[in-house]
């Protein structure tokens, strides 16, 4: 399974626009973040997590030419805005499948009604396949994929374990019996926003000490604030077996 790091950036991506903050005036590339999102891959199967504001950008720049579907981790913006840009594929491919909470989808429908409006469709305008997820097991590919039930301050949210390799972003709260659904996960990848608290996020001391509990071979933290610092610094102060994760790192397992 190959793992690519699409996007590591909370909302607004690194550098803001017209920030001043150090951070967003790094030269380093890996202090560059896109909304977050990520590439999973195995055998001839291409999934993404989320289609955020920069998916166009993403896929140039990963060169992604074929999707098998989209999964939604929950409905804000930058986790769902770039969805007219799955065009390419759909004038390739046909319908594109999505995967998404019951929830996710009525949002969907709001923000791009063209999208599923079945009737009179606009040319060129795409079409989706809907694939409704609750908390339970469901396909992709061959694979069985585990969603993790948490809340984003009061918004549930999933996160998925795919085979060994988990992903959550968005973050606030996990309960203990989803927490279970972890165990024996080799990478882990959690959202971790900052080094001071926030109401809907992991901090960086909140997610280390989730990390802790989950126990996983090697972890990577995802959806950064500007505010979180420099890579390189922040990268020195971490456990050995937790990484802050950047664009475009690429994972095996
Ligand atoms: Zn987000
Ligand atoms: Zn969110």
């Amino acid at each position: 399974m190959k793992i690519t790091f699409l996007g590591t950036g909370t909302s607004q991506g690194i550098p803001i626009i017209g920030s001043t903050h150090p951070v967003c005036l790094s030269d380093n590339p890996k202090d560059k973040r896109l909304r977050v999102s990520v590439l999973v891959e195995w055998d001839d199967y291409t999934y993404v997590v989320d289609c955020g504001p920069d998916f166009r950008q993403q896929m140039l720049r990963a060169n992604v030419s074929k999707i098998d579907g989209i999964v939604f981790t929950h409905e804000h913006a930058d986790h769902t805005m770039g969805l007219d840009d799955i065009r390419p594929f759909f004038f390739r491919q046909g319908d594109i499948s999505l995967y998404a909470h019951k929830r996710v989808f009525e949002a969907l429908k709001k923000r791009f009604d063209y999208i599923f409006t079945t009737e009179d469709k606009y040319p060129g305008v795409p079409s989706v396949i809907q694939e409704e997820i609750k908390n339970e097991p469901f396909l992709l590919g061959n694979l069985e994929v585990v969603p993790i039930d948490g809340l984003h301050h009061k918004l549930q949210v999933f996160g998925f374990r795919f085979k060994d390799f988990a992903y959550l972003t968005d973050m606030k709260t996990v309960p203990d019996d989803e927490i279970l659904k972890l165990k024996g996960v080799e990478v882990l990848v959690v959202n971790a926003l900052r080094e001071e608290p926030h109401m809907s996020h992991f901090n960086l001391e909140e997610a280390l000490a989730f990390i802790k509990r989950v126990n996983p071979k090697r972890a990577y933290l995802t959806h950064i604030s500007h505010l979180m610092g420099f890579h390189d610094e922040v990268q020195q102060k971490l456990p050995e077996n937790v990484f802050l994760a950047y664009d475009n790192l690429q994972i095996t397992l």
